[in-house]
């Protein structure tokens, strides 16, 4: 599967995407993920990519034009795949919330993903329109950018893709999963204080285990 991510700072994603499991997926081929950069195709000699906000108040807004010819752009290099095919997501805050059945959806799917990272004061709301595109959350907080936003969505669609995941490693709905795990040593003492582990997970009963990590 194939993610495009549109971004003012390219950069910022190469340590997460090297690192680990999607760093594998990537030199795997099972994913790939590129970037482009609005200010290659900025406006003007100085290859502007924001100005002040219609309306007044702080910061800057990206340009439309940047951002459309870098999408025209990744269209056109992916002419001979189906791409045109691909799903468009903005970022902000307030759009929908992603979650891990739309992950789960996207990456059965296997439509390239086209992911518009925001930054500063966010992007021309025509984009959103022109391309429709939808616009898509990653939690109620506001961020800097939409680069941890995209890299938020390659990482929870990738880990469902089949064959990303190794063998030891697999998606929770082939099996129960906890968010509370122990491993060795069977008792931590820190500080003058033992910690153990539940002893159902050391009883072998793997029914009993089954049902203990259903209840947490
Ligand atoms: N003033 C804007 C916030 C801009 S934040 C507003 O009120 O909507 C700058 C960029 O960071 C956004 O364009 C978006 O790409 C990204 N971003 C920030 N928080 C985000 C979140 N919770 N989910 C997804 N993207 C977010």
């Amino acid at each position: 599967m194939k993610f495009h991510v549109i971004t003012l700072f390219p950069d910022s994603l190469d340590s997460y995407l090297d690192t680990s499991i999607i760093g594998r997926a990537i030199k795997a081929k099972k994913i790939s993920v590129k970037t482009y950069n609005p200010y290659d195709f900025g406006v003007g000699k100085w290859k502007k990519t924001d100005d002040r906000p219609y309306g007044g108040g702080p910061g800057q807004v990206q340009y439309a034009l940047p951002i459309l010819k870098a999408v025209e752009h990744i269209k056109k290099l992916n002419a001979k795949r189906s791409t045109l095919n691909a799903k468009i997501i903005v970022f902000s805050p307030s759009g929908k919330k992603f979650t891990n059945a739309l992950a789960r959806k996207w990456a059965k799917e296997g439509r390239d993903l086209i992911l518009i990272s925001g930054r500063y004061e966010g992007i021309d709301a025509r984009v959103k329109k022109i391309l429709k595109a939808d616009e898509y959350s990653i939690g109620d907080y506001v961020l800097t950018g939409g680069e941890l936003p995209s890299m938020v969505v390659i990482d929870a669609v990738s880990r469902q893709i089949p064959g990303v995941l190794g063998k030891f490693e697999s998606v929770e709905e082939n099996r129960v999963s906890s968010s509370e795990v122990y491993t060795r040593p069977e008792i931590l003492v820190y500080r003058g204080k033992s910690y153990k582990v539940p002893k159902v997970l050391l009883s072998g009963n793997h029914k009993k285990i089954g049902e203990w990590r259903k209840n947490k």
